[in-house]
């Protein structure tokens, strides 16, 4: 693998498109618009390619998401040339996929590296945006997209005396490219999160002792994870298109088997079975058991229900089982998938620490402080999560028209158009922004449906002949209102989550993600070409 030059090798450069972000989203971008005949640049904070999956290195990581549909679909030849090796993918696997895509389009002689972004400035006359990185490097461009995911910029909660405490500090999302060894040490994991959930078994099978500090128990469903059978992998080369297509017409984008039952339409006896079929099965299928589980409480807490007898067959200690078995919606926040979660709190090495009536205290040279105790500690980690869908975005110092501020805009919230553009910035694009489905489905096929629809977007632009588009406020205002009406509509927005910004303090309350789902959504962007950029003024 190259790196490209460093950023500050470059000077003030002009392309028709800068890209912030070289994930997946940004990838593709680049991609998508070289194909078009445009010139674009990306600029990228890390060392390499692959956003997420760059940055959360951390022991189990892996998608949760099954790795033959956690997958670009734009190239048949790439779809049919790459193969997985397990149900789920590990992070190394989808970091080695990124990386080969990075090489099978040559997309690295247009991203620079170690390029932190600082800000993006629309400067009026000459509609351009001038993106600047913290090196003070720059690039102007016509066309501005902001490829910088939804789960990007870690929550590092303040906990008092942290300074105090002399052991080694990771956050999974930013973890050590060389690794970890906690072999021989106490560890302490803060936070019961996907990423938490993922690492806590692993590291438990190293350290000599591993503290978990839960605030709110968590939902988890077995992986049931599996190398991939060859017959499997050829059925499925076989059958892609179809696939794909299917996973189109779903609410997540995934293909996968949505019941078309209400939970309390049908006997206990009925739905004990559905539940413990796809318990055996695995995954986020779980949560596919009835059609409403997410949308009736009574429904939701059979599922619930369910999940906590479960916790009470394989945890031994009554008192811990308890503690782990959540109370609030399963599905409210987002759902777990582990591989031996709960039976990892048997295991004599590990103990459970329960912060949500007494939150972590401070810390000490050597422990971890709660209710005026210490627990012992040599090493913790920081499972706390992400800033979400607006995190990254605020970091960036946004101006559009009249210097307004992307901050100033978005003080009590985000507002976009289709998560797509906002009024105030011309040409700048959100992929995956908030206001669109992105979280709440299969990451992949949103990404390229925004990626294309972006792309067609700056094509008619030039092809109309025009400078610039920009959401207009009557349609943002609009849009905002309906993803308010609809996110009512769900169990979802009910509880205390990053999905409404609940994990960052003063963060304001808005469910950020579309919750109507990816096939209405998809049909709305296209429904707003076909109406000439319905909701865009076009200069
Ligand atoms: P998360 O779901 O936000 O979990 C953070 C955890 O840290 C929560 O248990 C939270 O408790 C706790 N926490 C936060 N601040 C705290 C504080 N001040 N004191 C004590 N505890 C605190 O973050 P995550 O686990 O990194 O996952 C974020 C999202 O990334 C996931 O929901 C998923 O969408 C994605 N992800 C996906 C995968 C996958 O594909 N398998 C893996 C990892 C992550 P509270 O619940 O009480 O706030």
């Amino acid at each position: 693998m190259t790196v490209s030059a460093r950023h500050s090798d470059t000077t003030t450069i002009e392309r028709d498109v800068a890209i912030v972000g070289a994930g997946f989203a940004g990838m593709y971008m680049l991609h998508r618009l070289r194909q078009l005949g445009l010139s674009a640049i990306v600029l990228e904070a890390g060392e390499g390619v692959g956003g997420t999956w760059y940055w959360n290195r951390y022991p189990g990581a892996r998608c949760d998401i099954e790795s033959v549909q956690y997958s670009y679909q734009f190239s048949p030849e790439l779809q049919q040339d790459w193969d997985w090796s397990e149900r789920y993918a590990t992070q190394p696997e989808i970091l080695r996929y990124a990386n080969h895509v990075a090489d099978r389009f040559d997309l690295r002689r247009d991203i620079r590296f170690n390029a932190r972004v600082a800000s993006a400035i629309f400067e009026e006359g000459s509609d351009r945006w001038t993106v600047a990185t913290e090196d003070g490097a720059a690039v102007r461009a016509r066309f501005c997209v902001m490829a910088t995911g939804c789960l990007s910029s870690a929550n590092r909660p303040q906990f008092a005396g942290l300074e105090n405490f002399r052991g080694q500090r990771y956050h999974t999302g930013s973890w050590p490219h060389e690794g970890v060894d906690f072999s021989g040490q106490r560890v302490a994991v803060i936070g019961t999160g996907s990423s938490a959930i993922q690492s806590i078994p692993v590291i438990a099978q190293q350290a000599a002792h591993l503290t978990v500090f839960q605030r709110t128990a968590n939902y988890t469903i077995p992986a049931h994870n599996r190398p991939l059978d060859p017959e499997y992998k050829k059925w499925v080369k076989a059958n892609y298109g179809a696939i794909r297509e299917r996973a189109k017409k779903m609410i997540p984008g995934i293909d996968f088997r949505i019941n078309d039952k209400s939970a309390i339409a049908v006997s206990p006896e009925e739905r004990r079975e559905e539940f413990e079929r796809r318990w055996q099965e695995g995954g986020l299928l779980f949560a596919a058991a009835y059609n409403d589980l997410i949308l009736n409480a009574d429904s939701n807490r059979t599922a619930a229900d369910f999940v906590r007898g479960k916790i009470r067959e394989i945890v031994h200690d009554p008192a811990v089982a308890e503690l782990l078995a959540p109370k609030n919606i399963i599905g409210c926040k987002r759902l777990c998938v582990d591989t031996g979660y709960w039976a990892t709190f048997n295991r004599p090495n590990v103990s459970l620490v329960d912060i949500s009536e007494t939150a972590v205290e401070g810390f000490t040279a050597d422990a971890v402080k709660v209710a005026g105790k210490e627990y012992k500690a040599d090493a913790v980690v920081f499972a706390t999560g992400f800033d979400a869908m607006t995190g990254a975005l605020l970091r960036i110092d946004i101006r559009g028209r009249d210097g307004l501020s992307l901050r100033e805009k978005w003080a009590d919230g985000p507002r976009t158009y289709l998560g797509l553009g906002m009024a105030g910035f011309p040409n700048l694009f959100t992929v995956t922004g908030p206001g669109s489905p992105s979280v709440l489905t299969n990451m992949l096929p949103s990404i390229e449906q925004h990626v294309e629809w972006i792309a067609d977007c700056i094509r008619d632009v030039d092809g109309m002949g025009r400078r610039s588009i920009e959401a207009t406020p009557a349609a943002e205002e609009a849009w905002v209102a309906h993803n308010r009406e609809v996110a009512g509509l769900t169990l979802r927005s009910t509880c205390s989550s990053w999905y409404v910004g609940a994990n960052i303090a003063g963060k304001p309350r808005i469910f950020m993600p579309y919750v109507g789902g990816f096939p209405a959504y998809v049909e709305k962007c296209e429904d707003v070409v076909r109406k000439g950029y319905e909701g865009f003024e076009v200069r």
